[in-house]
């Protein structure tokens, strides 16, 4: 009998468990835009520009194997049934999702199907273990990451990829659904395309994240352990855009690396134990659902922040004064992605030195990021924050200055997204207040006119944000 197979973040044809499940049967592939279930975490702007290009690149691979994607908006819990019943289709497959809403969402959908005499029948597609499936030996969720990687790791290798289908079979009279321009995803017409400069970096859809793979495979990934946190330079794999979409899946991912550095897994572990982090992630979310939300330890829920609509806007435009944060946030701006050990900087200088809710950063990023992801976006927020389950202590705080320094020594990657400093010598680059009046004119930078202070010094940066954790009452 025929089946309906909905697309959701997994927007790919390999390695799809839900797409070879309805193997032989008619079938009707969909995507429901649907903002009203989300709510606050609709996908962002970025996300949105990511989503269209990747669900065009869906509907071509999917209408050349004769199943052409219905595409809807509105909400899911009334257009999955009434499609599932228009079709006669008695199972409703997808990948399963973490999200909160999601979760909510799909049990209310398994509802109103099983009232109907139909089934919703969920993949593991996203993840290389399904979280609710790894636990401690007490039988309680993971809380620390190498604890949670050991064991996964313990669990073997994970499954090989299951192969992509050549041809699918249509049902007999697929409804009609709505084009691409109609769902309203990124750009708006007659609106300014904040996106535009994306192409240059960006190949949404599957065959993209399959080139961006091989690119990594072809050369970064034999030098990422030295080099991943070196801005400046393409030391990572940048596929976390295309993983978050699921456009290629962990498994994937991970047998790929394999392949190409065979032998001890500590070979490829420095990149694999990133794989696992996002998997730590996802582990998180699944079982502390508030974590978008709130602090999960919990002292941290009083934390006495000071919202400042001034320096969270500084911040957000990249004018703090510190060259390495806001060289992070005009990347961001422009292409819809920052290196992460900028991503680590530039967040706990929001939170400690300018003492802003990392909610705040969390939400903007989850506007400008194109892999903006629930799981790994506040958990690694709330690790910045010390607030996340196993976050760095608090009182560990990033010195901008040393971290510009240290991970941007040459200056390539500030002068890059900074091009008003540029002339500035190595010297002074991550520190242009500290730069002799000389040295600035030669330079050709009048700081406060064509760069900014500090708008909160090191020091008092520093100061503020330690004060505000012994109001909490000190302690690791
Ligand atoms: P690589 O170094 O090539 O790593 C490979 C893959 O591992 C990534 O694609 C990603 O899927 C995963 N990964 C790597 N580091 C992490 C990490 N620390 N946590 C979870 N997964 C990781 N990543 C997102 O995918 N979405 C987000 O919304 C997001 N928000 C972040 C917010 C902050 C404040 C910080 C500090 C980090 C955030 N990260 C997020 C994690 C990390 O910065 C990005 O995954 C990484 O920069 C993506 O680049 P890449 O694909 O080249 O990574």
């Amino acid at each position: 009998s025929p089946a309906l197979l909905w697309f959701r973040q997994d927007l790919r044809l390999a390695d799809n468990p839900a797409l070879h499940a309805v193997a032989g049967r008619p079938v009707l592939p969909v995507f429901v835009l649907d903002d009203e279930a989300a709510g606050v975490w609709a996908p962002g702007g970025a996300a949105r520009w990511w989503l269209r290009q990747s669900l065009a690149a869906l509907g071509a691979e999917l209408a050349m194997r004769g199943a052409p994607l219905l595409l809807a908006r509105g909400r899911a819990e009334i257009v999955i049934p009434a499609l599932a019943g228009s079709i006669g289709a008695t199972e409703v497959l997808a990948g399963r999702l973490y999200e909160p809403w999601a979760r909510e969402r799909d049990r209310r959908i398994a509802e109103a199907l099983a009232a109907a005499g139909r089934r919703l029948r969920l993949c593991t597609s996203a993840v290389l273990r399904e979280p609710a499936k790894v636990m401690s030996g007490s039988g309680k969720p993971y809380a620390v990451y190498t604890p949670f990687a050991k064991a996964v790791a313990a669990l073997g290798e994970p499954d090989a990829p299951l192969p992509g289908p050549e041809r699918l079979q249509p049902v007999a009279a697929p409804p009609p659904g709505e084009t691409l321009g109609e769902l309203g995803l990124y750009p708006v017409p007659g609106e300014p395309d904040w996106a535009a400069a994306f192409g240059t970096l960006w190949t949404p859809g599957e065959a993209g994240a399959q080139a961006r793979l091989a690119r990594f495979l072809s050369g970064p990934v034999a030098g990422y352990g030295a080099q991943r946190n070196d801005p400046g330079m393409e030391g990572t794999s940048g596929l976390s855009p295309h993983l978050r979409w699921g456009e290629i899946s962990p498994r994937q991912v991970w047998h790929a690396v394999r392949r190409a550095q065979p032998g001890d897994l500590s070979v490829s572990w420095p990149f694999l134990s990133e794989i696992l982090w996002r998997e730590f992630s996802y582990h998180l979310l699944w079982h502390r659902p508030e974590m978008p939300e709130r602090a999960l330890r919990e002292r941290f829920t009083g934390f006495p922040w000071q919202p400042d609509a001034a320096l969270l806007r500084a911040w957000q435009h990249g004018r703090t004064g510190y060259p390495i944060v806001d060289a992070g946030m005009r990347q961001l701006w422009r292409l819809g992605w920052m290196h992460n050990r900028v991503r680590m900087i530039a967040a706990s200088v929001l939170v400690k030195h300018l003492l802003q809710p990392w909610q705040a950063g969390a939400a903007w990023f989850w506007d400008t990021l194109v892999d903006a992801d629930l799981a790994s976006n506040s958990a690694s927020w709330q690790w910045v924050a010390g607030s996340g389950s196993d976050a760095a202590p608090y009182f560990r705080i990033f010195n901008p200055v040393l971290q510009g320094e240290k991970f941007d020594p040459a200056g390539r990657y500030v002068r890059r997204f900074l091009p008003e400093l540029a002339r500035l010598p190595d010297r002074w680059l991550h520190r242009p207040w500290e730069a002799p009046e000389a040295v600035l004119r030669g330079a050709g930078v009048t700081l406060g006119r064509d760069y900014p202070r500090p708008v909160v010094g090191p020091a008092e940066g520093r100061q503020r944000a330690l004060a505000a954790f012994a109001a909490l009452g000190g302690g690791a």
